[in-house]
């Protein structure tokens, strides 16, 4: 995994996903290096950077121009642009411009997320997954319904990792956010 700080950050643009959190979205997406995945809402770059190292293709998608730039930053850092296509614009729209994929990767949807996993539903290949992630309580239970109404069985897992920090006294225990991974399969 990248090292959070070995990414290059905007002020205007969230993200990285964290590196732990990064860790078990690899593991619960079962990216395979035939796999073609789309990033809708890629940020930083944080999730495109580790599926660039994974996949055969990343689309990642942003509405945020600063967010094209900063993700193609940092796939330039890493030696990673060989296989990403980076695209502004709204994922709800832009979906419609792709073939058929492996992975779809909801990291952001402004408000439309029961609209984007099932337009990004339909154009899943068979033994594709879904893989949303929540900050905000309102969008694991959009994620969840609007999964669960397309007869798929939702993974939910809520973390909250914690990074120790070295002081005189000893390592002290910093909180970060909790985050929910809902993730889901298709089999047809
Ligand atoms: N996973 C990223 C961070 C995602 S932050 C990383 O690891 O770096 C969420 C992003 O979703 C923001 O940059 C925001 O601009 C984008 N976003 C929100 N709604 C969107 C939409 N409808 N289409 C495309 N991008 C969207």
């Amino acid at each position: 995994m990248i090292r959070d700080q070995e990414f290059i950050k905007n002020p205007n643009v969230p993200g990285p996903t964290k590196e732990e959190v990064r860790c078990i979205v690899i593991c619960k997406s079962d990216v395979k290096p035939e796999d073609v995945v789309v990033d809708i809402g890629c940020g930083t770059g944080g999730l495109t950077l580790e599926f660039a190292k994974k996949a055969k293709t990343v689309y990642s998608i942003d509405i945020n121009h600063e967010a094209i730039i900063t993700t193609q930053q940092n796939l330039e850092k890493h030696g990673l642009t060989g296989n990403v296509k980076v695209i502004e614009g709204d994922g709800f729209d832009i979906l419609d411009k792709i073939e058929k994929f492996d992975l779809l990767v909801i990291g952001g949807s402004g408000g439309k997320l029961p609209l984007l996993i099932e337009k990004g539903y339909n154009k899943l290949n068979n033994n594709g997954r879904i893989i949303i992630m929540a900050i905000l309580l309102e969008t694991c239970a959009e994620a969840i319904s609007s999964l669960e109404n397309l007869s798929l069985k939702p993974d939910v897992v809520n973390v909250s990792i914690s990074k120790g920090e070295i002081t005189k006294r000893g390592t002290m225990m910093l909180a970060r956010n909790p985050i929910t991974i809902i993730s889901a399969r298709k089999s047809i």
